[in-house]
């Protein structure tokens, strides 16, 4: 079954070929804590974004590697297209995976990103 969610205009529809992962996570860097994202990630394939790309926008800051999109009616980040770098911090230079914002996930089967076991990760000294 395929994971669904929207910003909060309705202007970003996506669908996730995937399931939840075991916990979201929650990253402390500046730009994740200011806007309060908690991730799920994902092979950039898994994606099926429902409307224009077009209708979103980008964001990017330090390393300028990382794709932060989010709306550009109502704001609300949605996800960010971002290296797939390994726990010690190598990347292959290639391959991408995808950080998608799971407070936008539709809230069903009991899922709600407030209550969903979390991972934090310690973005505001590694990046
Ligand atoms: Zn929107």
């Amino acid at each position: 079954m395929a994971l669904k969610g929207s910003c909060h205009c309705g202007k970003t529809k996506f669908e996730i070929d995937g399931e939840l992962p075991a916990a979201l996570t929650r990253c402390t860097c500046s730009f994740c804590a200011k806007r309060g994202v908690l991730w799920a990630y994902y092979k950039p394939n898994q994606l099926r974004l429902l409307t224009p790309e077009s209708d979103r926008a980008e964001y990017r800051w330090r390393t300028k590697n990382v794709a932060h999109y989010f709306c550009d009616t109502c704001g609300c980040g949605t996800y960010s297209d971002t290296p797939d770098l390994q726990p010690d911090g190598t990347w292959d230079g290639k391959t991408r995976r995808l950080g998608i914002n799971a407070r936008l996930f539709e809230e069903v089967n009991g899922f709600e990103a407030a209550t969903y076991p979390v991972t934090v990760i310690d973005g505001k000294n590694g990046w």
